[in-house]
């Protein structure tokens, strides 16, 4: 503990808390009774309300509206003097986005307006724009006022990068910096294959990274060299893009993420969280901390600020966030609640934390298999379609690797090396813009080595967005683009009874050599030793499609286990038969290289279609591909029923694993009623060099487990596990 105490605030406060006070606060803040909810809860740090849209203190600025009834009281400074008595680190929060229309009729050119010149509204306040002096006077300068008053260890900003990427600005200082910048002017409106919107949406990036440094510069002159402007980021990449926030430029230059990201959505459930910690771990560093905000009340669809979330639908997302390397942040609307369900609900959660804690941070996870992604692909690949062409298939393939409890990571294009901490696969979901620098990466790992796995059309667009004459990857993949696709890679194409949709893969009857070419007819029964890609599929000859299939030429001589059925009427049933019994276009490439490295390129989207359907086919079949291609290097075993997360990680001398019960999440919608118990699980994890696996320990059951060894492997049974386990291996 004497060695944590002396790092900075941004290494050594695990736990934190927020009550983000509404305009009626000043009234009805009970600061003795916060001050108990702060020590039940265990949290090290606060994030008040200090100023933007609504000032919580006495500001010197005329124009800082001030909260509705706090007249001339200080209640931010207020619960900053009883956080230091509690010995909390205090962040103070900001929001930059917006300001009433007192301020915009004094300055009408600090914010942002439309191609008529109309200022942009949300609500009844005005959004600034973040190329006017608000940003590089006012901002600054409140900044500096809240740190010389309260001396916070930093600043946080619930909305600090100005407009989305929706509406573009014509205020007289976008347009001449615009103009300076680039040459050309503003847009007119969203072009993506024009030169002067490309520039347009790199030249926002680069702007919000530039408020960043400044930011920084200002709270570190004010605050000294560990007094942080941090703001705050999404939980998820298409919303990053929308705000014009590089993920990768933010975490090159930041101590600590601050992750606004407080509930599940349906489509992408508690899994996401566990993963977008992996995320930003990957590109902000692993020894960092990134807190999480999570709310406690029902926030989501719909969403209810002053009710109690359900306690499982909270607990859930706290421990898959947990499990991905998040820190918890309770998160409360307002200083006072009829509804006092919730605030019973980080208690126990946050207390176990505490207990556990040199267990949950600085540490680094286990994994074979790196899944890619970059944000220049979810801009220039995804453009405006980016939940079917980038997010569907990603999550389709994390889906997949959770289901079949196989530990992976995501893993920037730009940060593939050759051998990488032990990383044996790379997955390239659908990856469709790959700068040649990061094909070359790719081709780096598959010459060392490693395998790959690649869909649909992974590397077919340069870094722009640009189409290529072939894949980047050709060689590698071992097939050359066509140009022609099958079927659509939108989530709602046509009619159910379209023929578009109603596609099927046939298996190959073979393990090798698949005779490709036109039959009409009926195929007949299968016999032979099929590929092991389809093991499991043995009383089956087709698989459901439904999906986007690439049209490609194949380099012979290829494995090609999967073939297209090509589409036949569904509706009236009397005519749903199969007109072609199979066609010669591939849906599965193999290959196995000289030095050993197998390379897969799915022509069918299964891993859109799994993203998007949930059919377990699609499912069985991507876990059958990453198995093959891994050749059996996965360091660890579940087995046993339900859906459960894994998450393993290394610390000096251990193993640490997570498994998360999602389970119940799985059996309805949003929010989670109960929890549903599944067990035992019999698992069996790999040990590295360095960790004996002489004990086991239950942090949740808080007893030690009973394991055995056998050569390499260390095993256990979890008898019962209701939302989560961790397990110390020693
Ligand atoms: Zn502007």
């Amino acid at each position: 503990m004497s060695e944590r105490s002396q790092l900075p605030w941004y290494r050594r406060v695990y736990r934190w808390g927020q009550t983000n006070l509404t305009e009626i606060d000043p009234i009805r803040y009970d600061p003795f009774w916060w001050r108990e909810q702060w020590q039940r809860t265990h949290v090290e740090g606060i994030i008040v309300n200090a100023g933007g849209i609504v000032a919580y203190y006495p500001s010197t600025y005329p124009l800082h509206h001030r909260a509705l009834y706090l007249n001339d009281r200080d209640l931010y400074g207020e619960i900053v003097a009883a956080a230091r008595e509690e010995g909390l680190a205090v962040l103070a929060r900001m929001d930059s986005s917006r300001a009433d229309e007192r301020f915009y009729l004094e300055h009408p050119d600090w914010f942002a307006v439309d191609a008529e010149g109309k200022p942009y509204r949300e609500g009844e306040l005005f959004v600034s724009c973040v190329n006017s002096p608000y940003y590089d006077e006012y901002l600054p300068a409140i900044l500096t006022e809240i740190i010389e008053r309260s001396h916070p260890e930093g600043i946080t900003d619930n909305s600090w990068s100005g407009l989305t990427r929706e509406r573009i600005c014509y205020c007289p200082n976008c347009t001449r910096k615009f103009q300076e910048a680039t040459g050309f002017r503003l847009p007119k409106g969203k072009d993506w294959d024009s030169p002067a919107y490309r520039q347009w949406i790199t030249w926002n990036y680069a702007r919000r990274v530039e408020v960043w440094d400044l930011n920084n510069r200002t709270t570190k002159e004010a605050g000294g060299p560990d007094c942080l402007w941090i703001g705050m980021n999404a939980g998820d990449l298409v919303s990053q893009s929308q705000r014009f926030r590089d993920y990768r430029a933010i975490c090159e230059r930041a101590e600590i993420i601050m992750l606004d990201s407080q509930a599940r959505t349906n489509a992408k459930g508690f899994q996401s969280n566990g993963e977008m910690g992996k995320l930003v771990h990957g590109i902000l560093g692993w020894e960092k901390l990134i807190p999480e905000s999570m709310a406690m009340y029902q926030s989501g669809q719909p969403s209810f600020r002053v009710a109690s979330k359900p306690e499982p639908e909270v607990r859930l997302w706290v421990v898959e966030g947990v499990a991905g390397g998040l820190q918890p942040w309770w998160h409360h609307i307002g200083a006072y609640h009829e509804d006092r369900r919730q605030y019973r609900t980080a208690e126990s959660l946050w207390h176990w934390h505490a207990i556990n804690q040199e267990y949950l941070v600085n540490r680094r996870p286990v994994a074979t298999v790196g899944v890619v992604w970059s944000q220049e692909n979810v801009d220039f690949y995804g453009r405006d379609a980016a939940e079917d062409r980038v997010s569907l298939p990603q999550r389709g393939v994390t889906n997949a690797l959770i289901r079949a409890r196989i530990p992976y990571l995501p893993i920037h294009a730009d940060q593939i090396e050759p051998s990488d901490d032990g990383l044996r696969l790379l997955i390239l979901p659908n990856l469709g813009a790959l700068s040649d620098a990061q094909c070359d990466r790719v081709r780096r790992f598959v010459e060392a080595g490693g395998s790959l796995i690649a869909s649909g059309e992974t590397s077919l667009y340069d870094e722009w967005g640009d189409k290529r004459s072939d894949f980047g990857l050709a060689e590698l993949l071992g097939v050359h683009a066509t140009g022609a696709h099958h079927g659509s890679e939108r989530a709602v194409a046509e009619a159910w009874d379209a023929w578009g949709k109603h596609t099927y893969l046939r298996l190959s009857p073979e393990l090798r050599g698949q005779v490709l070419g036109p039959q009409v007819g009926i195929e007949p029964p299968v016999i032979g030793q099929r590929h092991p890609v389809l093991t499991g599929f043995e009383e089956t000859d087709i698989l459901p499609f439904g999906g986007r299939l690439e049209v490609v030429r194949a380099e012979a001589p290829m494995i090609s286990p999967l073939t297209l059925i090509p589409p036949f009427p569904i509706y009236p049933p009397e005519t749903a038969w199969m007109r072609q019994a199979t066609s010669s276009l591939p849906a599965l490439v193999l290959n196995e290289t000289s030095s050993g490295s197998r390379v897969a390129y799915l022509a069918a989207d299964v891993d859109r279609c799994f993203g998007r359907d949930n059919l377990p086919d699609h499912a069985d079949l991507f876990a059958n591909l990453v198995r093959w291609a891994l050749n059996d290097q996965i360091p660890l075993r579940v087995t046993g029923a339900g859906l459960v997360d894994c998450h393993l990680y290394r610390q000096e001398g251990r193993l640490i694993l997570h498994l998360v019960n999602l389970t119940s999440a799985g059996t309805w919608r949003a929010p989670v009623h109960e929890l549903i118990p599944v067990g035992p699980l019999r698992v069996e994890v790999r040990l590295p060099p360095g960790v004996p696996g002489q004990s086991t320990q239950f942090l949740v059951a808080d007893r030690p487990g009973v394991a055995s060894l056998a050569a390499d492997w260390v095993r256990f049974e979890v008898p019962s596990l209701t939302d989560h386990e961790v397990i110390v291996i020693e």
